[in-house]
């Protein structure tokens, strides 16, 4: 019986495992943590997003890098093939706002039992707290690995599925990388991606704890235009987080360096220029005599208005009805165009995913198998790809990690 090692139990190692025992190999899954999915265990705030249940040309467009290497992935095992694979064994789906698919259960930890049960159908020898330390190279052909207490374990297939270098405490670390680069991989360097951001301006922080709901961002870099969407932030004790900043970070992939890169927040997307300006001078006409800080209960969340008035520099005390037309149009430019100075990402411990890794040019796609070394495999966030939150990493996790396991099986049909 023909051997497989697979590093790394989280999402992509368990799914390459599950199907490369059930065509017979004989699998062992190493996972350096005393269980498996730790990852899997927090995705989708608990949740699980396993995957997105839209057609597969829609997984391309939200692939962020390297899309194009996916193609033999998404093509052969799609969201579809994940949803079926889950619920044929008894994990019941139900998909929610944007397509995104999870546990009838709202349990990721019932993603994970249902791996689990089917590894153990399947006769994959699960080998928990064994890390991997160094792939075993003969005449140019990956014959195994050495753990991190020296044993030395022969295989005819290697997988690694040892995931990237977000949220450390998971497991996740640069060990695949840095194993990879021995044998002749290059690696693309690691980056922290859909991450919050920190700002420049010091009234952010002020702000911390307040979302805003229904609010457009442009986000640039001097003037070329990095980002731009429709929907929810959050202020936190750095800066800004929340769905639309994490998917601005992950636009972000090419950028060098943070100077002059700018957030404009429009609050008031729904109305023109000229509509704002109609909506703040009734809301003036109705509060003729108050001081200016009390008049824009109606037009903005109550802790963003101190911010607002300083930022306007319209004097806080003075009556509504001597403020000047230039002063009111001051305030409405100031609405829709609302900007924040980005210093940076933070860092991996807040990433939801690693942007950069093995250089996918190195791995043929139509299998996952290294160009540089033979019966050696890749799946999962260890390659050079990253999407948008909605399920569409899991997929890719889900996707290589199948390829690499049927084409393992088809290399090993040809040789009997
Ligand atoms: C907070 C959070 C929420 C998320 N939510 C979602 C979501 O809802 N939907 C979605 O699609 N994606 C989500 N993601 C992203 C998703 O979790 C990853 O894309 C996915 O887990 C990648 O799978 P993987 O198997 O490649 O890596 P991992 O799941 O990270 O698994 C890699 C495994 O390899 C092990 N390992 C590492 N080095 C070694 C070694 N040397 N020897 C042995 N074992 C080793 C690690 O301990 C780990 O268990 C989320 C991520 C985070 C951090």
């Amino acid at each position: 019986m023909k051997k497989c090692i697979i590093i790394g139990g989280g999402a992509a190692g368990m799914y390459a495992a599950v199907f490369a025992a059930a065509g017979g190999l004989d699998v062992s899954l190493w996972e350096k943590n005393e269980k498996l999915g730790k990852k899997l265990f927090i995705t989708g705030k608990g949740r699980c997003n396993l995957t997105n249940n839209c057609e597969t040309e829609a997984l391309f467009q939200n692939v962020m890098t390297n899309s194009k290497f996916l193609y033999s992935a998404f093509y052969q095992h799609n969201s579809q093939d994940v949803m079926k694979f889950f619920e044929s064994e008894g994990l019941w789906l139900k998909t929610e706002r944007g397509n995104r698919v999870f546990p009838e259960s709202d349990k990721s930890s019932d993603v994970i039992r249902t791996l689990e049960r089917k590894l153990k159908q399947s006769g994959v020898k699960v080998d928990l707290n064994r890390k991997a330390e160094k792939l075993i190279v003969e005449d140019g052909i990956c014959t195994g690995v050495v753990d991190s207490k020296g044993n030395v374990e022969k295989a005819d297939f290697v997988i690694m599925a040892s995931g990237g270098c977000s949220y450390p405490s998971t497991g996740a670390s640069e060990d695949g990388y840095r194993m990879a680069e021995t044998v002749g991989h290059s690696i693309v360097a690691p980056r922290p991606s859909l991450v919050p951001m920190e700002t420049v301006e010091d009234w952010c922080r002020e702000l911390m704890g307040l979302s805003l709901r229904n609010v457009s961002v442009v986000l640039k870099k001097g003037k070329k235009k990095l980002y731009e969407d429709f929907g929810e932030m959050l202020f936190t004790h750095f800066g800004v987080s929340g769905p639309l900043i994490l998917s601005g970070s992950a636009h972000c992939g090419k950028l060098k360096d943070f100077q002059d890169v700018v957030l404009t927040i429009d609050l008031k997307p729904a109305l023109s220029a000229e509509q704002l300006d109609d909506r703040i001078l009734r809301i003036f006409d109705g509060n003729k005599n108050k001081q200016f800080r009390n008049t824009l209960g109606g037009l903005l969340p109550n802790k963003l208005i101190p911010v607002i008035v300083r930022l306007s520099e319209i004097d806080p005390y003075k009556q509504v009805n001597l403020i000047s037309r230039e002063e009111r149009l001051r305030l409405g430019y100031l609405l829709k165009h609302l900007d924040i100075h980005i210093r940076g990402f933070r860092g991996f411990n807040e990433a939801i995913i690693t942007g950069g890794g093995i250089k996918v040019k190195e791995v043929n796609p139509k299998t996952m198998e290294s160009k540089i070394l033979k019966n050696l495999y890749f799946a999962g966030e260890i390659l050079d790809v990253d999407a948008l939150t909605g399920g569409f990493n899991l997929q890719i996790a889900w996707s290589t990690a199948w390829l690499a396991a049927k084409n393992i099986l088809e290399v090993m049909e040809d040789e009997l």
